[in-house]
C-alpha cells in the first residue's frame, strides 16, 4: 500500500469525523464505492422509507463529477430501487448483491445475469411472511428478502423456517444472507465482491484506488478483496475485521464525503 495513503488513513478505532487531517489521494486517482442503507442513509422502518438528506443528494453528483464518473453504489438493492430512492440522479451502481450492473449513468444497466430463483422457491420463501404481520417480503427476481425490522422479534422463527426448507432441498443453488433485520434469499455464485470486481476491469473505475464504504455482514466481501485491488475499506458502526477503519454512523459518512469535497476545493485554490 502506498506509504502516502498509509499515512492517512484514520486510527484504528478511531471516528474519522474527527480526523480533520484525513486526506486520500486526489479524487482523480479514487473509485469511491458505496454502499447504501446504513452507510449512506440511516435505516428506516421499512425499507422503502429511507430518505437521501439534502446534503446528500447535493454532494454526490458532485463527487461523480470530480471522480470522472468514478463513484458506484453497491448495494443488496435493485438498480430500479437505487433509481427510485436517489430520483431524479442516476449513479453508476452495482445492485441485488452484485446480480445487477450500470457502468456509467450513460450506458444501459448489464442486464440481469443472474438467474430468477424458481416460482416454487420464491413462494416457499415468501410463505415465512405468514409467521408474522410485521414480515414484509421483497420480490428481487434473482432473490426474495424477508425484512423484519417491524418484527424484530421473528427473526429466530424466520431462520429457522429458512433452515427447514433448505434442508428439504439441500442441492438448490440459493445461500442465504443475514443482515440488519433482513434475511434475504438469493442464488449462489455472485456477491457484492464479484459485482466489484468486474465493476473495477470497466473504466472509468480501472485503474483506480477503489474506497469501499459499508456497514454489514454482506460488505465483508468486499472488505477482503480490498488488499488485493490496492483499495482502501471503512466499516460503519463497527470496526469490521480486516477494515483501514471505520465511521460511527451513516451522519459520519456523510460529512467526511463533502468534507473531501471541501478538501479539493481548498486544494485546488
Ligand atoms: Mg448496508
Amino acid at each position: 500500500m502506498n506509504r502516502d495513503v498509509m499515512e492517512t488513513v484514520p486510527k484504528k478505532n478511531t471516528p474519522i469525523a474527527t480526523e480533520p487531517q484525513f486526506r486520500l489521494p486526489p479524487l482523480g486517482e479514487c473509485a469511491l464505492l458505496l454502499d447504501i442503507d446504513g452507510t449512506l442513509l440511516d435505516l428506516a422502518p421499512s425499507p422503502h422509507e429511507v430518505r437521501v438528506p439534502p446534503k446528500l443528494a447535493k454532494a454526490l453528483p458532485a463527487l461523480l463529477q470530480r471522480t470522472q464518473g468514478a463513484l458506484a453504489l453497491v448495494s443488496g438493492r435493485s438498480l430500479n430501487d437505487i433509481d427510485r430512492i436517489f430520483a431524479p440522479m442516476l449513479f453508476p451502481a452495482v445492485g441485488g448483491h452484485g446480480a445487477e450492473m450500470r457502468i456509467s449513468v450513460e450506458s444501459e444497466a448489464v442486464a440481469s445475469r443472474a438467474p430468477p430463483m424458481s416460482a416454487d422457491l420464491s413462494r416457499r420463501f415468501a410463505a415465512i411472511a405468514g409467521l408474522h404481520e410485521g414480515i414484509l417480503v421483497e420480490d428481487k427476481g434473482y432473490s426474495l428478502a424477508l425484512h423484519f425490522r417491524k418484527a424484530p422479534d421473528a427473526e429466530k422463527a424466520i431462520y429457522d423456517a429458512v433452515s427447514a426448507i433448505r434442508a428439504d432441498l439441500p442441492n438448490a443453488p440459493i445461500e442465504v444472507l443475514p443482515g440488519k433485520l433482513v434475511c434475504e434469499i438469493k442464488h449462489s455464485g455472485f456477491t457484492k465482491a464479484t459485482g466489484v470486481t468486474e465493476l473495477m476491469a470497466h473504466e472509468p473505475f480501472k485503474g483506480r484506488r477503489p474506497i469501499f464504504i459499508g456497514d454489514d455482514i454482506t460488505d465483508e466481501t468486499v472488505f477482503a478483496i480490498m488488499p488485493d485491488m490496492k483499495g482502501l475499506s471503512f466499516s460503519v458502526g463497527r470496526h469490521a475485521k480486516g477494515v483501514d477503519g471505520h465511521f460511527n454512523a451513516p451522519r459520519d459518512v456523510r460529512a467526511w464525503l463533502s468534507h473531501l469535497l471541501e478538501g479539493e476545493r481548498t486544494a485546488a485554490e
